[in-house]
């Protein structure tokens, strides 16, 4: 099947139309026509190739939401015509312990990424979202609540799953003290669905000028993380502290906020980070963890979540041609909060 989309083409150049070729349906896949696709700091990591084998061109885009246009011979979970969500797998052995246990993102046989992996099937090279359609096996294919904004869904897709499944898994609840590091995509999720679940939030920022939006956004303070005086007076005082910052970057002065027994779970840097000095962690049971993005029961439950407590991000709408742009202001954190991608930009710049 014929397709268009935007592609990096290297490392060093930026993202531009590309014509492609998505597999014929096999009988368990979902053709969907996408509508609108997020745009995650993942996507421009991959496109960079900061995490090191992107296979070029990259087609990014893991945020996903279209309209079914066919369905396999025997695919009967989704409907032509029904609105639809692909996040950021879409296949994944699905017999391991951790794939029985609804966590296919831990797959132990590997995962398949929505973009820059590798068809289990053909061993081709998946392409994401910024495109014009996709096809997907229908067990990773979500179901989008009705009373959900379809132009503003797609962010739930990563950023949202990102932050609702340690959110979860460490049992946010009722006045939790919950740290958010970062307020951008990601960021801003947490702060949501965190002051949704009933914790006490407080976003840490880089940025003076994004306070007030923060308290708009669910948190109940703000604290700037070069304010010194501040971060000390905090000491001991969280739950929960979950680090959204994408770069290396020094846990030293978020490490002793934690309560005894809290956790630091970091969602944004893969690689180094900066020399943890133990002291704060040995003295108080304190836990430092990772988390990546969330299985697709979780995923589903999670949109579930927000269609109930009517929670969705806030969206920055473009169009295609503007997704360079769109990465130059991500580097520069000016990001309010995710950028989506009107997907008929795309067809209507083609024709
Ligand atoms: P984003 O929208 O760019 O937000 C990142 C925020 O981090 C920025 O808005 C900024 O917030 C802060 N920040 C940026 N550069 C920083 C620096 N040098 N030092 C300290 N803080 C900095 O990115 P995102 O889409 O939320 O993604 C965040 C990270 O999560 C990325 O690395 C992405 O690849 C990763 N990710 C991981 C998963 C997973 O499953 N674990 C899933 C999706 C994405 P302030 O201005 O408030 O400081
Ligand atoms: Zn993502």
């Amino acid at each position: 099947m014929k397709t268009i989309g935007y592609a990096a083409q290297s490392a060093e150049t930026p993202l531009a139309p590309f014509a492609f070729d998505r597999r014929e349906l096999r009988g368990n896949d979902v053709a969907i026509e996408i509508l609108y696709c997020g745009v995650c700091h993942s996507d421009l990591h991959t496109a960079r190739n900061d995490w090191g084998g992107t296979v070029y061109p990259i087609v990014p885009g893991h945020e996903i939401v279209g309209r079914v246009t066919a369905v396999g011979p025997e695919a009967g979970r989704h409907a032509v015509g029904e609105v639809v969500a692909v996040g950021c797998l879409v296949d994944s052995c699905k017999h391991c312990d951790q794939c029985e246990r609804d966590l296919e993102n831990y797959c132990r046989n590997g995962w398949v990424g929505t973009y820059n992996g590798k068809d289990k099937i053909t061993g081709e090279i998946t392409q994401g979202g910024y495109a014009r359609d996709i096809v997907v096996r229908e067990d990773f294919v979500l179901k989008v609540p009705q009373n959900l904004d379809v132009a503003k869904v797609a962010p739930l897709l990563c950023a949202g799953i990102t932050t609702y499944s340690p959110l979860r898994e460490w049992n946010v609840g009722e006045g939790s003290r919950v740290g958010v590091i970062g307020l951008g995509g990601l960021g801003h999720m947490a702060v949501k669905l965190a002051a949704a679940m009933g914790a006490d939030v407080t976003v840490f920022s880089r940025s003076p000028g994004k306070e007030a939006d923060a308290l708009e956004l669910g948190a109940n303070r703000v604290l700037i993380s070069s304010d010194a005086e501040a971060m000390t007076a905090a000491a001991s005082s969280f739950d929960f502290i979950i680090d959204t910052v994408p770069v290396k970057h020094d846990l030293n002065p978020y490490l002793p906020l934690l309560d005894v027994d809290g956790s630091l779970v970091l969602v944004g840097q893969i690689g180094p980070v900066d020399e943890p000095i133990t002291t704060p962690l040995v003295f108080g049971r304190r836990r430092v963890a990772g988390s990546l993005i969330g299985g697709i029961a979780e995923t589903q439950e999670m949109l579930a979540f927000c269609a109930e407590k009517n929670i969705l991000p806030e969206v920055e709408m473009i169009r295609m041609d503007e997704i360079n742009h769109a990465y130059e202001r991500m580097e520069k954190s000016d990001v309010h909060y995710r950028f989506v991608i009107d997907m008929a930009t795309l067809e209507a710049e083609a024709a």
